[in-house]
């Protein structure tokens, strides 16, 4: 009988969820990419669809998107990160947002010391220099900067930035910490202002959500405070930093290097930084190994099948708490 289902929506593949809704029973799950027509597959099922499993091929969720679907209840997004939707506007419309957390949290803050590591000791470079066949035509690689003596101060001290100061702290290295209000459990120190922060340490690592809270935080008076040995790193969000602005430190030897898992305009990367020897590029990896993407199609899943089974939704956004 139609309408007996409830009807969920998603815009790009994603096997492991496609897997996980088609066999839950419940629910009807229509992929648009598949259709011969996305536009009039959208247009047919938008007054009955009540889910968005937003896992890709979808561009931006605002209110306007939302809007298309009257009946619409639930957005379970794929990450941690979902600065792409208006979480704010569906509160307003009690519309339920989910993402992803915590089950990414040691994946991203690996990738986060891999690529702290890769910076600093200049090991892709080296890798690059092997492979070029240069160690015997020009002997030994030159000599790198060094972790030791350095204090990392970092952006964030939620659940990803404590689990990279713990790798930090195994390391022997010292980390301080900037966020709007300190943090209750860590024994780090806090420093209310960036640039004051960025003074005192040889290293950042930025892991803030995106959106327009945090857009450019890391502008060029930190950089210029973080100083010309000082390295950025950033597994955060492309907007978090200014990117023109980091250009220019890096050109004008402002800071020393960086390390970038995000871009202001990906998958766009810009020239200028492909063509530095002084950073290291990674193509947005952070969480992008097979068991943690698993852990996160099911979480959007079942956040889904939760919400539907009447038991709630798993993990919601705080814009769109759920009375229990
Ligand atoms: P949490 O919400 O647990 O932590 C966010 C931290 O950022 C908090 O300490 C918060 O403190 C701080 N913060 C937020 N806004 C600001 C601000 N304006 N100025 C300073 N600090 C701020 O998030 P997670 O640790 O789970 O994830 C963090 C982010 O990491 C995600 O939102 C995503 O953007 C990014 N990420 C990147 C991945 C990748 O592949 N590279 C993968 C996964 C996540 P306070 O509110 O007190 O300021």
């Amino acid at each position: 009988m139609p309408g007996e289902k409830a009807d969920v929506v998603m815009f790009g593949p994603k096997p492991i969820i496609e897997e996980e809704l088609s066999k839950a029973s419940g629910l009807h799950l229509h992929r648009v990419w598949a259709a011969p027509d996305h536009e009039a597959l959208v247009a047919s099922i938008a007054p009955a669809v009540r889910a968005i499993a937003a896992a890709g091929g979808h561009g931006r969720i605002d209110g306007a998107m939302m809007s298309q679907f009257p009946k619409l209840e639930i957005v379970a997004s794929f990450g941690v990160g979902y600065d792409h939707i208006d979480a704010k506007w569906a509160g307003e419309h009690g519309i339920i947002v989910t993402n992803t957390p915590d089950v990414l949290n040691e994946e991203v803050a690996d990738t986060a010391l891999g690529l702290l590591l890769c910076t600093v000791r200049h090991l892709p470079q080296a890798e690059k220099y092997l492979r070029a066949g240069k160690w015997p035509a020009h002997g030994d690689y030159q000599l790198t900067p060094s972790l030791r003596d350095r204090t990392v101060g970092i952006i964030g001290m939620g659940r990803i930035g404590k689990a990279i100061a713990r790798r930090l702290d195994a390391m022997k290295v010292p980390v301080v910490y900037h966020t709007r209000r300190p943090v209750a459990d860590v024994a780090y120190r806090h420093y209310p202002n960036v640039v004051d922060m960025a003074r005192d340490v040889d290293v950042i690592i930025v892991i803030t959500p995106g959106g327009a809270g945090t857009k450019n935080l890391v502008n060029a008076d930190v950089l210029k405070a973080l100083g010309p040995e000082g390295i950025l790193i950033n597994v955060a969000r492309g907007s978090v930093v200014d990117e023109a602005a980091l250009i220019k430190a890096l050109k004008d030897k402002t800071i020393l290097s960086a390390g970038l898992d995000v871009f202001a305009n990906e998958p766009k990367v810009p020239q200028e930084l492909i063509d530095m020897d002084n950073v290291v590029l990674l193509p947005h990896v952070g969480s992008a190994s097979h068991a943690t993407r698993r852990a996160m199609d099911e979480l959007v899943a079942n956040n889904i099948i939760s919400w539907f089974s009447g038991k709630g939704p798993i993990t919601p956004v705080p814009e769109t708490p759920v009375k229990k």
